[in-house]
Order: C-alpha cells, then sequence, then structure tokens
C-alpha cells in the first residue's frame, strides 16, 4: 500500500521540472515553425477581449453538448453584466446523430434553434432589422482562423458524424439555420429557467433568417468568459471534468499562427495531449500504464488521462486490482466484479474520499459495489483514491503554474496578479481541489498570484459573452475607423500631395508666380556642394534651433573638429530689440573667442540663421519673418548680415569677417555634402519641417543668370497655405491650427513636425474618449491640457509591444490616465496613424524633391542622397523607415539614401564659409 500511494506522490522538484516542460511544450505550440509537431496545440481562439461591462443586447448560444443541444437566449443592459437575463432550453440529441451525415446533425441543431426562438421572443427582439447574433460552442478541436471560421479537425467524445471534418462548421450551422422553416418540426425540449422570468409572446415569421452566426468556440473559453464581471477581467480558464483543458489571454504577437498581432488573444492550450511525447512516462504507475492501454486511444492524450474524470475511476479500478493480487487488498474476498471496465466511477471515487468521518458510508458504497471490504480495506480504498484524484488535481496546478509564469514573463512584469475561472467536475465533486490547485500553483510560482473564480453557468452564459464582446468590437472598430479614416492616406491621396508640391515649387521658382507660391523657393546663392578638399578654420554661429550656439570648427585633411558654447539667449532679449539681440549675440561671440583663445585671429565666419530669409547675395538676407517665438523689433525687412555686422561695430569689435548667411537646412545638406559627394538635399523634421535641394540655374526665375546651380531653401513648411492642401486636412488638423500662434500658415509642417504631433494625437484621443472609445469615457484633466501630449510620447507608445508596455505606463502616468490594456493598444494605434501619415507627406514632399532633379537632369534613373537632421526623424522609430518606404513606391526611379547629418548647423556654416572663400579666391 506504501508503494501504491508513494508511486501517486510526485516529488515537488519533478513538479517544477514538468512546469518547465509545459512551458516549453507551450511556446512550441504557438510557433509557427514548430506548432505542427507540437504536443500543447495551443489553438488561436481569435477572441481577443474579454467583457467589460458595457455590452448589451439580446444574444442566442447554442451548445453542442454530449447528449444534448442546449440553447440560451441572454440579455445584457450594459450594467456591468450585473444583471442578464437569461433563458434556456435542452434538446435531447435523438439515437445515431452522432454517427450520422453531418447535415443532419446541423439541421438537428437548427431546428432545436428554430424551436426554442418561436417559443421564446421579447418585444425587443420583435423589430424586423434586428439581426439576432448567436454564438456556437463546439466543444471539439478546431482549426480556426477567423472567430467566425473554423475547421474541424477531428471528432472525439464519441461523434463521428460524416462530411463535416475539414469543413467550417460555423458555415454549416449558418446554412442550416437559413434552410430552417420557422417553427421547425419541434425537437422537443424542456423548459428550464434559472433566473428570471421570460416573457412569451407571439413569434413573428421569419425570424430565423436573421440569426447570424458571429463566434465559434470551445467550452474553455466560455467558461473564462462567464467568471468576467465589470472591473474583473479573468484571463484564464482550467476546465477539470471527463477531459482536462486550459485556455488564457496570452500576447497577440507571440501566437504566430494567428495574423493578428496587435493586443491579446485567447488561446486554447488543448494541453491533454501534454506528455505524448514521453516527458510523463516517468511518473506513470502500473495502474495509468493499465488506463491506457485499455483506452480505445493508447500512447495518447497521456496528460488527460492522469487528470480527467474520465479515467480517475479506472485508476482507481487498476490499483485495487494490482493491489488485491499482491494481497494487500480483499484477503479473500471476490473481486471478480472489479474486472469490468468503468464499473468503479468517478462518483464513487468522489463519495469515497468526500467522507471524513469514519468508513461505514465507504463499506457501503463498495458493497453496492459487490466488494466485500473489511475494515482495513475501507481506509486503504479511501488512502488509493485521495492519492490518485489529489495527484489529479496536483497535475492540475502544474499546469495552471505554467500558465501563470508564462503570463508573467511574456507581460514583463515582477508580479502577476490574476483571476482564473474554475469549471468542471473533479473542481465542483472534490472538495479539496481548490485548495490544491491554489497552494501548488503557489509554491510552482510564487511571482504570481492567482484568485480563483468559480463558473456561473456552464459555457452557455459564457459563450454569450464572448458573442456579445465580439459584436462590441466589432462596433467599436467601426467607430474607430470612422474617428482615424480621414488620417488614413491611400496612394492616390499621396500622389496628389506630391503633384501638387510639384506645381507649387514651380510657382515659387517662377519670376512672376513667386509672390503668391505657398511655397517660396528661396535663393540661398550656394551654388556648390562640397569636394572634400575644403581647408581652414572657421567660426559659427547658429541661431533659431533649439539652442544658440557659437562654434569653432577646424576643416583638416584628418577631417571636421570642432568646439562650441551653448548661450542662452534671454526671453527679453528674443521679444526685446534687435539692436539688444545682435549686441548679444556679440557678446557671446567676444566672450567665446576670448575662452577659445582666438581673439587674434579673424576667422571667416558662417551664421545658420533658421528663419524664413530673402537672400539677395551670400552674406545679404532680408529677414522674412521671424517664427519660433523670436519677436525682436526692427529686423524683419532688414539684412541680416548688416545688423550683425553693426553691432559689432557698436561693439568695436574689428575681429569679425562674415562671409555667409545660411539655412538650416543648407547647412545640413552640405555637412553630409562633405563626406558624400551624391548629397544634394537637406531636410529637417525636428520641430519644425523644410528641405533644400540643388535646382538648375536656368528654372530659377528669381534670380539672374542660368549657368550651373543653386541650392533653394524650399520653406516647404508652409505648403498648403494657399488652401491647396485643404482636402486633406481633418477635423484634428483644423483645431490643432486654430490653437497655434500662427494659424492658417505653416500648414504642411503643422501635418508633420515635432511642434504638433502630440497635439494632433491629444485631439484624437479627447474625441475617442468622448465617443466611449478609450479610458471608459474618462480623460483626465491633464490630458485636456493643451501641449501636454509631447511628441516624444509618440516615439515611446510606438516603441511598445508586449514586453515594452512598462515604457508606456509611464507615459500614461504622467497624464494621469487610467488606461485598460485595451486602451493601450488603441493608444498606439493613434500614435501610429498620426506618426504614418507625417513621414508618408514627407515623403511625397521628397518624391517631388527628387523627381524634379531627375527630369532636371534628363536621367532615367537618378542616384541621390539626402542630409538628414531632426530629433523627430533622429528618435523616432518608425518615422524614417516609414519615410523611405513610402519614397521608393512614390518615385521608383530615383535611388535616394538618407544620412543623418550631426552638428550640421555648425559644420555646414563652416562648409558654405569655404566653399565660399575657395569660389571668391578662384574668381579673383
Ligand atoms: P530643432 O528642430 O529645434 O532644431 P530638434 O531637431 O531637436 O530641434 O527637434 C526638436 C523636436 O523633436 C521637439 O519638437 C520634439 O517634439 C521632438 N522630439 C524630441 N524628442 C523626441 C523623440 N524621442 N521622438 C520624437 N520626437 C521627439
Ligand atoms: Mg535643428
Amino acid at each position: 500500500i506504501q508503494r501504491a500511494l508513494r508511486s501517486l506522490c510526485i516529488p515537488l522538484e519533478r513538479l517544477h521540472i514538468m512546469k518547465g516542460h509545459m512551458m516549453q511544450d507551450m511556446c512550441k505550440g504557438l510557433s509557427r515553425q514548430t506548432h505542427a509537431q507540437a504536443k500543447v496545440q495551443m489553438l488561436p481562439t481569435y477572441i481577443c477581449s474579454t467583457p467589460n461591462g458595457t455590452e448589451k443586447g439580446n444574444f442566442l448560444v447554442v451548445e453542442l453538448c454530449q447528449n444534448q443541444v442546449r440553447t440560451v437566449l441572454v440579455t445584457l443592459y450594459g450594467d456591468g453584466n450585473m444583471s442578464p437575463q437569461m433563458m434556456y432550453k435542452i434538446f435531447d440529441m435523438p439515437e445515431g446523430i452522432r454517427q450520422g451525415e453531418g447535415e443532419a446533425l446541423f439541421d438537428f441543431i437548427a431546428q432545436c434553434v428554430s424551436q426554442f426562438l418561436a417559443e421564446t421572443t421579447t418585444p425587443d427582439t420583435s423589430s424586423p432589422e434586428e439581426r439576432l447574433p448567436l454564438g456556437f460552442v463546439f466543444p471539439f478541436s478546431c482549426q480556426q482562423t477567423q472567430l467566425d471560421k473554423a475547421e474541424l479537425l477531428s471528432w472525439s467524445k464519441g461523434f463521428s458524424c460524416s462530411g463535416v471534418v475539414g469543413k467550417d462548421v460555423v458555415q454549416m450551422l449558418q446554412s442550416a439555420i437559413n434552410k430552417q422553416e420557422v417553427g421547425g418540426n419541434g425537437a422537443g425540449g424542456q423548459w428550464l429557467s434559472p433566473w428570471r422570468g421570460w416573457k412569451s409572446s407571439q413569434f413573428t415569421p421569419g425570424q430565423l433568417s436573421r440569426v447570424d452566426v458571429v463566434a465559434l468556440m470551445n467550452d474553455t473559453v466560455g467558461t473564462m468568459m462567464n467568471c468576467c464581471t465589470e472591473g474583473r477581467p479573468c484571463e484564464i480558464a482550467v476546465v477539470a471534468d471527463k477531459g482536462s483543458n486550459c485556455c488564457f489571454m496570452a500576447e497577440a504577437y507571440l501566437v504566430e499562427t494567428a495574423e493578428e498581432s496587435s493586443g491579446r488573444m485567447c488561446v486554447n492550450t488543448e494541453w491533454g495531449c501534454f506528455g505524448d511525447d514521453g516527458t510523463l512516462d516517468d511518473i506513470f504507475t502500473p495502474y495509468d500504464v493499465a488506463v491506457d492501454e485499455e483506452s480505445s486511444n493508447p500512447g495518447e492524450k497521456r496528460f488527460e488521462k492522469l487528470v480527467g474524470t474520465l479515467y480517475l475511476g479506472e485508476i482507481v479500478r487498476h490499483a485495487l486490482i494490482a493491489l488485491t493480487a499482491e494481497k494487500a487488498l480483499f484477503t479473500g474476498t471476490n473481486i471478480g466484479v472489479l474486472k469490468e471496465k468503468g464499473v468503479f466511477t468517478i462518483q464513487h471515487v468522489l463519495d469515497i474520499i468526500n467522507n471524513e468521518d469514519g468508513t461505514t458510508d465507504v463499506k457501503r458504497i463498495l458493497e453496492v459495489l459487490g466488494l466485500q471490504a473489511s475494515e482495513r480495506d475501507c481506509s486503504r480504498v479511501q488512502q488509493i483514491c485521495r492519492a490518485v484524484v489529489g495527484r489529479a488535481a496536483t497535475l492540475h496546478a502544474v499546469g495552471l503554474a505554467a500558465i501563470l509564469s508564462y503570463m508573467c514573463q511574456t507581460r514583463d512584469m515582477e508580479t502577476l496578479m490574476v483571476n482564473v475561472g474554475v469549471e468542471g467536475e473533479l473542481y465542483k465533486g472534490y472538495s479539496r481541489f481548490e485548495e490544491i490547485l491554489q497552494s501548488v500553483s503557489r509554491l510552482l510560482s510564487p511571482e504570481c498570484l492567482a484568485t480563483l473564480l468559480p463558473s456561473r453557468d456552464g459555457s452557455g452564459w459564457g459563450a454569450a459573452m464572448v458573442t456579445a464582446v465580439a459584436l462590441r468590437l466589432a462596433a467599436q472598430r467601426h467607430v474607430v475607423n470612422e474617428v482615424l479614416g480621414p488620417l488614413r492616406l491611400t496612394q492616390a491621396d499621396l500622389v496628389n500631395v506630391q503633384a501638387l508640391m510639384r506645381q507649387e515649387m514651380e510657382r515659387g521658382l517662377g519670376k512672376n508666380t513667386n509672390a503668391t507660391a505657398s511655397v517660396r523657393m528661396l535663393p540661398t546663392y550656394v551654388s556648390h556642394t562640397p569636394d572634400g578638399t575644403e581647408r581652414g578654420d572657421f567660426l559659427a554661429l547658429d541661431l533659431g534651433g533649439t539652442n544658440f550656439r557659437v562654434l569653432v570648427v577646424h576643416v583638416t585633411e584628418e577631417g571636421i573638429s570642432m568646439a562650441s558654447e551653448i548661450y542662452v539667449i534671454p526671453a527679453a532679449i528674443m521679444r526685446g530689440t534687435g539692436e539688444a539681440l545682435f549686441d548679444h549675440i556679440i557678446d557671446c561671440i567676444m566672450d567665446f573667442q576670448m575662452r577659445q583663445n582666438l581673439t587674434t585671429q579673424t576667422l571667416p565666419l558662417g551664421f545658420t540663421f533658421s528663419f524664413p530669409c530673402q537672400q539677395v547675395g551670400l552674406d545679404k538676407a532680408l529677414l522674412l519673418t521671424w517664427t519660433k517665438g523670436f519677436t525682436a523689433s526692427g529686423c524683419v525687412g532688414q539684412d541680416v548680415v548688416q545688423l550683425l555686422r553693426e553691432a559689432a561695430r557698436r561693439k568695436q569689435h574689428s575681429g569679425l569677417q562674415v562671409v555667409a548667411l545660411l539655412n538650416d537646412t543648407v547647412g545640413t545638406m552640405m555637412s553630409c555634402g562633405y563626406d558624400d559627394p551624391k548629397c544634394e538635399i537637406g531636410l529637417i523634421v525636428g520641430t519644425g519641417t523644410n528641405a533644400c535641394y540643388m535646382e538648375e540655374m536656368r528654372n530659377v526665375g528669381t534670380v539672374e543668370g542660368n549657368e550651373g546651380r543653386m541650392c533653394i531653401n524650399m520653406e516647404w513648411g508652409a505648403f498648403g497655405d494657399n488652401g491647396c492642401l485643404d482636402h486633406i486636412f481633418t477635423h484634428f488638423d483644423r483645431v490643432v491650427d486654430e490653437t497655434t500662434i500662427n494659424p492658417g500658415k505653416q500648414r504642411f509642417e503643422k501635418l508633420i513636425s515635432g511642434m504638433y504631433l502630440g497635439e494632433i494625437v491629444r485631439q484624437i484621443l479627447l474625441v475617442m474618449t468622448e465617443k466611449q472609445l478609450l479610458f471608459q469615457g474618462r480623460a483626465s484633466s491633464k490630458l485636456q491640457t493643451r501641449n501636454i501630449f509631447q511628441t516624444k510620447f509618440l516615439s515611446t507608445i510606438e516603441l511598445s509591444n508586449g514586453l515594452a508596455l512598462r515604457q508606456m505606463r509611464v507615459v500614461l502616468d504622467e497624464l494621469e490616465l487610467e488606461a485598460s490594456f485595451e486602451d493601450c493598444v488603441l493608444l498606439r494605434e493613434v500614435c501610429q496613424a498620426v506618426s504614418l501619415r507625417a513621414a508618408q507627406l514627407c515623403a511625397a514632399g521628397l518624391a517631388a524633391v527628387v523627381e524634379k532633379m531627375r527630369e532636371n537632369r534628363g536621367l532615367d534613373q537618378l542616384s541621390v542622397s539626402v542630409g538628414v537632421d531632426g530629433t523627430l526623424y533622429k528618435l523616432h522609430p518608425c518615422f524614417s523607415h516609414n519615410l523611405q518606404q513610402t519614397l521608393k513606391v512614390l518615385a521608383p526611379k530615383c535611388d535616394v539614401s538618407f544620412h543623418l547629418s550631426e552638428d550640421g548647423s555648425g559644420k555646414g556654416a563652416a562648409l558654405v564659409a569655404a566653399v565660399a572663400s575657395r569660389a571668391a579666391s578662384a574668381g579673383q
């Protein structure tokens, strides 16, 4: 007896190993490569959400059970699913239908539905347009490819209907329902009304044709769903019944066998086959081996045969036979009755072990079976039964622990708290099941805290929830698409933007059209990109980026080196007089020259001045308008270089030789051009956006001369200011534009650059919250603050996949938002839509540029490089990729490579100065 009991008891270390194997097998089942060989199949269910309590409406469920068909009608009120109305009816299946033709089976199910509906109708289901959604509980192994598309893999549980395996069972049921006559032929069921009474009224003909089969599911999923109520998601279900199975919410991107990649998806583990590859062989006792050999599928479903209630009685029976043979039990009595398969049922086992006081009942149970048992036999039989059932509970705990740890790991959490729905004969019948499941899983996965919840009512109610959730998601998806639709640009839209940009470029270049063009196409008087032979020491100024800087740049054979200082420009000076501003700049230069020991030299100076200027020479540029918060008086319309020189005179600083003024786009192009002669385009995607490129002089109508090329500062941020992009602006863009300091201006920039993307996202989030799509309809007061949503948040959020959600939490906390997992998934979708559009529009602009350059040069194929600067471009996880992909599509004849510029403003300014001095000396 002791030996038998020991063999049924699995040591803790062995349980740990088994848990590890289970986790390995789960990964194997989820991976596309190894799925086909996996024993734990991990079938995707396409159920991507759990109920949140807002579900409402009428839902029909039909459940195919062992010998019955159950029909259920559930009405949900959107009240947290607290007071559902539910009505069901059970139909007995006629003999032979389980082995007959598939069509007959589905016709019968359809008849049950028809009959049920004929007798059940509610005032609110009577509107003829309303479609009644149906959830189909089909507890067989299926290859599901959508929630409403599932091919039967194989029958089990005594079913073997012909013509069903390999077919879509949803389709079969829908067809059967569609051809069903109203009223049916009366399948003859019995009424059960567990909750509130149901108001029966006259059935309207044609009702059945309104039934849509919208979801198919396994019974395990139903169990998980029916444990969910408001604020208490249940993400695992364990069914400990005749068979054993489990499902849980997995990160969708890990379910490689399904297309879904964002959010979560319920996975049906089908863990009954765990161990079919031999990993459980060492814990199999001779009794288990005997049970397996006698079963209809020897060697298969090894785990299920240790834990399913269909087998526990059999294991006990074989143990008793063996122990009697060893004379440890029933000595001298006839145990012939035990030879018959199935005599010892799970009910016998449960009755024996649940009897805690004394053995009188045990004796009686055994007597009824035909066994003469002594007092000692009774207690020994009881011990064996306890060991077999206790082991089953322990093994369920091992499986649960594997799932818990897997979830905890893949969600990148230190601790996991989760609710687990439990259901089944063993759970209900064995008083210690819950305690063992809880304590053993806790021992094996101490990082997880599972709360066990009893399932409400079989899978019918859960199936209604699945159906309701599916419809809620579909409705939600519809609204999300409505909101985001206008931001999603088709290729035709982008081709159109490209053509418009091209048109505005031509207008900007034309002598007579320039004044009214939205893209100014300003000449820069930079006619050459570097050729790498530039040498010398230069001073550089950088004004108009995030910081004001003074630099000294050494261009030598070995490369470019530099030193710089950042100087603050106080707000009072930015908004004071022009004289004060330029005096301050000279002060900074003098300070810098002192610190760098440069006071004795007069170095040529290049001035990166990133504001729109009408340039009339390389060192002569009239400020068109201030931007970025500058408003210093007396500057607009003046020559900026002259203003600087005058300030130097005022300050009696004679060692200053300003040779060039340039825009930051030009600096970016030049600095990349030093290393790559093909770099003839500069692009900025930072606070704002702009671009420059090398244009043929003959096309530049605003400057005399037709020879050679000149770099054109496009000032493309203003593209669309004349209304030509109005058709692509969304409601959100208009709101953002209206709240800026320059409404109606820089319209293209406001779709693309760092200063605006966060605010666009925020506007969308507000609308989505109002439409109850996010944050349970409640926006935090933080979220209602203008510009609170920074563009760098887009980078963080879009980077988050399953593993990095913690990063996303940081953003959400900062915004004081209470976000569910699904909120996070939707939030990411919003950010993706906004940043993708920005990248695509930027690509459309660039496509116009490269195509024009290609045509200018009469080439079939243009190979060109772009120097890029700007934190949005550099740090956003997808922007540059999306930009480059879109450009490939829009300008297939151009082969464009991108280089990140390092310190374009400083390096570029020096190079412009160098190129200018070289050109000047060549001219002399
Ligand atoms: P500027 O254009 O003023 O020279 P930057 O090129 O550094 O300056 O760009 C600053 C802009 O970059 C800011 O407006 C900010 O919105 C955006 N930004 C900052 N960090 C990130 C990030 N991690 N991801 C995307 N955008 C960012
Ligand atoms: Mg910059």
